[in-house]
């Protein structure tokens, strides 16, 4: 398979460090509000490369951090805490808001099929690696202490800035020259920043003591830790989203291999933004959406999880509610065609020939796509032409290839394919359901409306019609 690293600005073939194992980290979330859907944009990616990684038969041990402590409003070293600060807002402790957020955060997550990382780190759990990672980094010269914190010197990391493609020369010349950019007091360069931040006094929650000073790490230092505790020195994949190439992946990078000497990481993988209606997503605008506000529209989560994954990651999405509805109509047309054609069909004949070679090639395609770069787009391009080369009268075995390769596409797509299948039903809801298409079709609404109201509440089974027929699934 191949993939775009942002190290090498180049698709390279993915060859893991070692044998068939894959180290994968990703940037977890701040758990100080609800995830929005530009971050739920990047968790559903991250989702998809576990998933074509696996289908590539490689094992991927999957570590997400979840950041509880020390990610600052602005994301730089002069901001309040995130967390703490919500904490005030809400008259709650911190405790609660990592609980209650952290909670939203994987129920959404949830919803839009994202397979949970194989491990989860909170980085208050990390403290004692956290320190021991800052007392070696110590040790080695790479620490100065001010009035605040304790500061990573830059100048020192020969190779500052080269996942963004910069110097650390650039970087500083450049900041200079934008000069709006507040900065601690004390540093040594612009691009310096904090491991270990002392607390003031009246910050009391999520603090401990170290023989360098009370206060709590620094956003970048938990990775750095997490990363290295649960997957070595040497990663073979770390994901997140572009907007942390500059500052956040590129103070991993200078803690990590000041620390290892080593490369830390071997692709790096980046998500571009997601935008709403062609603008950044922010406060004033009012253009935050959460995947609660679009059930409350009424879109089902997996709806945004087909419009994500039919955008390549590299490009920029840009959400809007037509958009959505759009491809909300095309995954239920998805789910009828897995509906009509999943119901017994008595029809035999065998497998037409060019038939079988068809559904192959596209099914060669399709996976030749999906690990070229995570090209998704074009692999459900592929699919949706299968399912329409597949519309003509079928017979129980073609049917049966057709199933089982849409089945094996939403192993990568993660769309509940199988949720839709009529082999789920039992036999007495199955005859309701053909008994209410004759009634609608007969255009006896009222019966068919009995019959649907019947089905949710003895069979848990929701129908809703669309233009290809009826959908239904189990709820
Ligand atoms: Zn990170």
């Amino acid at each position: 398979m191949k993939i775009y690293n942002t190290l090498s600005k180049k698709e390279e073939e993915f060859k893991p460090l070692k044998n068939n194992h894959v180290g994968f980290y990703t940037c977890g979330p701040t758990v100080y509000f609800y995830a929005h859907i530009g971050n739920m944009r990047n968790y559903i990616i991250n989702d998809l490369l576990e998933r074509v990684l696996i289908k590539n038969n490689y094992t991927v041990k999957h570590v997400m951090n979840l950041t509880d402590v020390g990610h600052n409003i602005g994301d730089g070293d002069l901001g309040e805490d995130k967390i703490r600060d919500e904490a005030k807002k809400e008259h709650k402790t911190a405790e609660q808001i990592i609980e209650f957020y952290s909670n939203a955060f994987f129920e959404d997550a949830k919803k839009l099929n994202i397979i949970k990382p194989d491990v989860i780190s909170r980085a208050s759990e990390n403290i004692k690696q956290i320190i021991e990672f800052i007392e070696k980094l110590n040790e080695k010269g790479y620490l100065y202490k001010t009035e605040t914190g304790v500061y990573f010197d830059t100048a020192k990391f020969k190779e500052y800035g080269k996942l963004s493609g910069s110097t650390f020369k650039s970087l500083n010349e450049q900041q200079i020259g934008g000069a709006r950019v507040q900065r601690p007091e004390g540093i040594k360069n612009i691009t310096d920043f904090a491991v270990w931040r002392f607390a003031k006094p009246d910050e009391k929650e999520m603090v401990w003591d170290t023989t360098f000073g009370r206060g709590f790490p620094g956003w970048h230092i938990e990775c750095s830790t997490i990363a290295y505790k649960f997957l070595g020195e040497q990663l073979d994949i770390h994901c997140g989203g572009q907007d942390h190439i500059q500052v956040h992946h590129t103070n991993e990078i200078a803690q990590s291999e000041s620390l290892f000497e080593k490369q830390f990481v071997k692709y790096w993988v980046h998500i571009e933004f997601l935008t709403v209606d062609g603008k950044k997503m922010s406060k004033s605008l009012k253009n935050i959406y959460t995947i609660n506000d679009l059930e409350k529209k009424g879109f089902t989560p997996l709806s945004f999880r087909f419009m994500v994954i039919s955008v390549h990651y590299r490009k920029m999405m840009n959400f809007t509610f037509e958009g959505l509805k759009h491809y909300y109509d095309a995954l239920n047309s998805i789910y009828a065609f897995i509906s009509k054609i999943s119901v017994p069909n008595e029809k035999i004949g065998g497998i037409d020939k060019e038939f079988a070679k068809t559904i192959k090639e596209y099914k060669k395609l399709f996976f030749e796509l999906v690990s070229d770069d995570l090209n998704i787009p074009n692999a459900i391009i592929k699919m949706h032409e299968m399912i329409n080369y597949s519309k003509k009268d079928l017979n129980k075995e073609e049917t049966a290839v057709v199933l089982t390769t849409l089945l094996e596409f939403d192993e990568i797509l993660g769309l509940d394919f199988k949720k839709h299948l009529s082999s789920k039903l039992s036999k007495e809801a199955l005859e309701l359901i053909k008994e209410r298409e004759l009634s609608r079709k007969g255009k006896d609404f009222e019966k068919s409306d009995k019959l649907r109201d019947k089905l949710l509440k003895e069979y848990k089974i929701k129908i809703e019609d669309t233009k290809e027929g009826s959908v239904w699934y189990s709820v």
